[in-house]
């Protein structure tokens, strides 16, 4: 009987490719290429792998897979192929978001996007997600089977639990902690978020119970540093040196701590033994940690607006909301050093070997978008000093590792899914080319970002 079952999963496995060309009229709309043999040509492509770009290239997909890249003067597109010349153009892998919410807040609103976030993360170009703490699980459950049976066009969805918050409003200690993480591993989330109170004791009971389900754990942290969550087995970290409490004088165990020591942080020595010590403890444990500029830059002084088409993607009432709390945070928000400090501590992770990706978060007052706000974290890496080659790997093939799906996705290499993102521009030379997708590839599947961006007007903050 179980053997029965089995082949009959399998038998479903092998339709399901098939079964994911059937998309509703709505979704259908949205697709310039539907999966077949597909050549991109004359294209630059940054490949995922922190390599530099390489000009000139030629891409074939084939069905839902990544059949051959290489010089255009050399790959020979097979006949029958829907041949596409980007001259001008740049392709990378599709993005992986590993803070990639599918609620939005702003000061006034904390909402559920189902409708324009996953579209304006496909729009972005961003093809994988992990949700990284949840407001409501159950949605997010339907959202990833309604994607996947093509009545929607969004990511693939790593789906992540209720944030699990250790004030006292929420867990009541390591039993509590273990039975709530149970509970949403037998619901079919993939990821649990510990977010800033947690205890240690709750943290060991949550990786335990989590680990027993295939789960993994990641943590928005504050009462535990990042060194010591390393060691209780947590599977990766979220955010920057703002929530690593690692170099708090005097922290006592538990608690997150009270005072300005993130304003101390300041003159925090990147070289020195403590710092290293947090490296290199994750290092050799192998877990990476999610950056997330996009969404502090909106809370320190002096930083640009959201952009035009940011604006635009928000209902008039979002818009409001979010313009006045970005005057005041423009002015008042936080000195600009600190800022500058956390891009460094970033920068020294990735040069000591650390596995940093990247994520939106689009919370906070509203200005960092589902997807936009991704395109906005490569430019900030840039402005951290990391290289175009660098931004990319951190965005793509670094977020695939963390999920543990690098052998499926994340770079741009044959036999992989044909997950790419075509951008206008050439993006050696020009960041603004990141804003500029213009054709999202998700398992071969070629969709019009153009449309998907229309599409999500005026929506975000609403539906
Ligand atoms: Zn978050």
């Amino acid at each position: 009987m179980k053997h029965l079952f089995l082949v009959a999963l399998m038998a479903l496995s092998t339709l399901s490719v098939q079964a994911q060309e059937t998309f509703s009229a709505t979704v259908d709309r949205l697709i310039d290429y539907h999966r077949g043999l597909v050549a991109l040509e004359n294209v630059t492509v940054f490949d995922g792998t922190g390599a530099a770009a390489r000009t000139g290239q030629t891409i074939i997909i084939n069905g839902g897979t990544i059949q051959t890249v290489g010089s255009s003067t050399e790959v020979i597109v097979p006949e029958g192929a829907i041949r596409v010349d980007l001259k001008g153009h740049t392709v990378t892998p599709g993005l992986v978001g590993l803070h990639n919410h599918t609620f939005y807040t702003t000061s006034q609103r904390n909402i559920q996007l189902n409708y324009s976030a996953p579209m304006l993360y496909l729009a972005s170009g961003v093809t994988t997600i992990r949700t990284t703490g949840s407001v409501a699980p159950y949605s997010e459950i339907n959202l990833r089977a309604s994607i996947e049976s093509g009545e929607a066009a969004g990511p693939y969805m790593f789906i992540t639990g209720p944030y699990l918050r250790g004030d006292e409003a929420w867990l009541q200690g390591p039993e509590d902690a273990a039975r709530v993480t149970a509970y949403w591993g037998e619901e079919g989330v993939d990821w649990m978020k510990v977010y800033t109170q947690v205890t240690r004791d709750e943290l060991k009971a949550i990786v335990k119970a989590a680990h027993a389900k295939g789960v993994k754990v990641t943590g928005h942290l504050c009462s535990i540093s990042h060194t010591e969550a390393v060691e209780l087995g947590i599977d990766s970290i979220e955010h920057d040196l703002s929530t690593n409490t690692d170099y708090v004088k005097d922290k006592e165990p538990d608690k997150c701590p009270t005072g300005p020591w993130r304003a101390e942080y300041v003159n925090l020595d990147l070289d020195s033994e403590e710092v290293q010590h947090t490296f290199r403890t994750m290092i050799d444990n192998g877990i990476g940690r999610t950056t997330t500029p996009a969404v502090f830059e909106m809370y320190v002084q002096g930083r640009p607006m959201a952009d035009e088409r940011s604006l635009a993607a928000m209902s008039p009432e979002t818009r409001e909301e979010y313009l006045a709390t970005y005057q005041h945070m423009s002015a008042n928000g936080t000195p600009v050093d600190q800022w500058n400090k956390s891009l460094a501590y970033d920068l020294a992770f990735y040069r000591a070997g650390g596995l940093l990706a990247a994520g939106v978060d689009p919370t906070g007052y509203g200005g960092a978008l589902p997807g936009y706000g991704d395109q906005r974290n490569y430019q900030l890496l840039l402005e951290a000093g990391f290289t175009p080659a660098e931004a990319v790997q951190i965005s793509t093939l670094n977020g695939a590792k963390i999920l543990g799906i690098e052998d499926e996705t994340g770079s741009i290499v044959e036999g992989k899914r044909a997950d790419l993102v075509v951008f206008e521009g050439d993006l050696i030379s020009d960041d603004t080319t990141i804003t500029r997708a213009r054709i999202v590839f998700k398992d071969g599947v070629g969709f019009n970002s153009g449309r998907m961006e229309k599409a999500v007007e005026g929506n975000i903050g609403v539906r």
